[in-house]
C-alpha cells in the first residue's frame, strides 16, 4: 500500500531547508554602501568624478555576454519595449509572441500599440516552433520574439534563418535565459538584441531590473535615449558636480533607467553567477535522469544548446498522470512532500488569466484594432499541450546538493504511486 501522501496529512518525503533566493555576498553589501556613500543614486544625479555604476554594469554585463553593446534598464518589460521601440516596431504593427510565456512577453508588445501574434511552440520545449513563426507571419510583421522557457533554449538556427529571409529583426527574451548559450555564443546575440530581466525571481537579480545587448551601435545609442527620456551620456566626462546626460534629444524616450543601488546589487551578483549556473546544471542532468527513468518527460532544449541556464525545473507528467490527477493536483501533492514551491507551467497565452488587453481602456484603439489583438482568435494546440502537462520546479532546488535530487525524485515517485488518493 502506499504511503499516505503528505497533503492528505502523511509524512513528507523532504521537509527541507532548501537553499534561498537571492543570495547576496560581501561583493553585493560592498557596493550598495559605497552608492549610498556616493550623492549620486541615480544615473540623472550629478557626475561625482566616477563612472555611474549603471555604466560598470553595462560594460560587465556587455563582457559576459560578448556583445558590443549593453543598456541596463529599470524592468526586464522595459527593456522589449526599449528593444522593440529601437527597432522601429509601433502602432499597428504585428509582433510574433511565443503560445507560452510570461504575460510580459506579450503585453509588452501591446503596451507599445503594436499587435501581439499569438503562435505555437514546439511540443519539446515548449519555445517558438519556426515552422509556426513562417505561417504567421503577414505584410504587417515587423518583429519576431522568442522566449528561451524554462531551461530550454529555443531553434536559434531556424529562427534566425526564417528572421533573414523575411528581413524582419529577431528580438530574444532573454528573461530566464542568463549564461545559457547557443552554438557556443551567449543567447540574446542571434538577432537585433537581446532582452534581459533581472526581477527577483531571475537568474541574476537585483529585485528589479533589466538590460538589453546588442551588437549593433545604432541601436544601442536609440536604446540609450529610450531609457533616459531622449538623454545620453556625453563623449566626455562631464565637470564635477554636472549632469552626466546630455540632452541630445535624437528620439524621445521615456525613464527607463535602472537606479545606481540597483546596478550596484547587479554588479555583486554577477560574480557567482557561472558558479550558480553550473551547479544547477549539473543537479538538473541527475534529475533529468531519475526522472526519465520514473516515465516522466524532463523539458528538452534545441539541438544547438551548448549550455542551458535552469530558470524553472520543467518537466512533463506522462500521460496517463496528466489526465487522471492533472498537473494542478500533482504540482499541489508534490509541493506538500518537498516543502517547496511547485507550480504549473503559464497557461497559453490565449487563456492565460493575466492577459487581458480589455481589461486596459488605453488598447480601446478600434475595432480593426481589438480584433487584431483579441487573444481567442488563436489557436495553440502546442502551447496549450505543453502548459497542461508541465510542472515548473524553482531554481533554488537545483542550488541544493546531490542528495536532494534524489529525494526530489522520490517525492515524483511517490505521487506518481498514489494516482488512486489523487483523483478527483
Ligand atoms: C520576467 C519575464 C519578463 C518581464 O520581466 P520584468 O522584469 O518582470 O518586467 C519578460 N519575459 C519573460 C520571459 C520573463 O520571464
Amino acid at each position: 500500500m502506499a504511503d499516505t501522501l503528505a497533503i492528505h496529512g502523511g509524512n513528507a518525503v523532504f521537509d527541507g531547508p532548501w537553499p534561498n533566493w537571492p543570495q547576496s555576498n560581501e561583493a553585493t553589501r560592498r557596493n550598495l554602501d559605497a552608492v549610498l556613500a556616493s550623492h549620486r543614486w541615480s544615473i540623472s544625479g550629478q557626475y561625482r568624478g566616477e563612472d555611474s555604476w549603471e555604466e560598470r554594469f553595462g560594460r560587465a554585463f556587455a563582457a559576459y555576454t560578448g556583445a558590443r553593446w549593453c543598456v541596463p534598464a529599470s524592468t526586464g518589460t522595459a527593456s522589449l519595449t526599449m528593444a522593440l521601440e529601437a527597432c522601429g516596431v509601433g502602432a499597428h504593427d504585428e509582433v510574433i509572441v511565443p503560445g507560452v510565456s510570461w504575460v510580459a512577453s506579450a503585453s509588452a508588445v501591446l503596451g507599445i500599440n503594436a499587435i501581439p501574434v499569438l503562435t505555437d511552440v514546439d511540443p519539446r520545449t515548449g519555445c517558438l516552433d519556426p515552422a509556426q513563426v513562417e505561417r504567421a507571419l503577414t505584410p504587417r510583421t515587423r518583429a519576431i520574439t522568442v522566449v528561451h522557457l524554462g531551461s530550454a533554449v529555443a531553434d536559434l538556427d531556424r529562427l534566425v534563418a526564417v528572421a533573414r529571409k523575411h528581413d524582419i529583426p529577431l528580438i530574444e527574451d532573454c528573461a530566464q535565459a542568463h549564461g545559457a548559450r547557443y552554438d557556443g555564443r551567449h543567447v540574446g546575440r542571434f538577432g537585433a538584441a537581446g532582452a534581459f530581466s533581472m526581477q527577483h525571481s531571475k537568474l541574476l537579480t537585483s529585485g528589479e531590473g533589466g538590460a538589453v545587448i546588442t551588437d549593433d551601435a545604432a541601436l544601442a545609442r536609440r536604446l540609450a535615449h529610450l531609457r533616459a527620456d531622449g538623454r545620453t551620456f556625453s563623449e566626455q566626462p562631464p565637470a564635477l558636480d554636472e549632469m552626466a546626460l546630455v540632452e541630445t534629444a535624437e528620439i524621445m524616450g521615456s525613464n527607463y533607467c535602472l537606479s545606481e543601488f540597483h546596478a550596484a546589487i547587479l554588479m555583486g551578483q554577477l560574480e557567482p553567477l557561472d558558479d550558480q549556473l553550473a551547479q544547477r546544471r549539473r543537479n538538473a542532468e541527475v534529475l533529468d535522469g531519475l526522472l526519465s527513468g520514473l516515465g516522466f518527460a524532463p523539458q528538452q532544449t534545441s539541438a544547438g544548446t551548448t549550455a542551458r541556464a535552469h530558470y524553472t525545473y520543467v518537466v512533463g507528467l506522462p500521460e496517463t498522470l496528466a489526465r487522471e490527477v492533472g498537473v494542478e493536483r500533482f504540482a499541489a501533492a508534490l509541493a506538500a512532500e518537498l516543502h517547496l514551491p511547485c507550480k504549473t507551467m503559464y497557461a497559453a497565452l490565449n487563456r492565460n488569466r493575466l492577459y487581458q488587453p480589455f481589461s486596459r481602456t488605453r488598447f480601446a484603439l478600434g475595432k480593426e484594432f481589438t480584433d487584431a489583438v483579441d487573444p481567442s482568435r488563436f489557436h495553440l494546440p502546442a502551447a496549450d499541450a505543453f502548459s497542461r502537462a508541465s510542472l515548473a520546479l524553482p531554481h533554488r532546488m537545483l542550488l541544493a546538493d546531490a542528495d536532494a535530487m534524489a529525494r526530489v525524485a522520490a517525492a515524483f515517485e511517490k505521487v506518481a504511486r498514489s494516482v488512486d488518493a489523487l483523483r478527483g
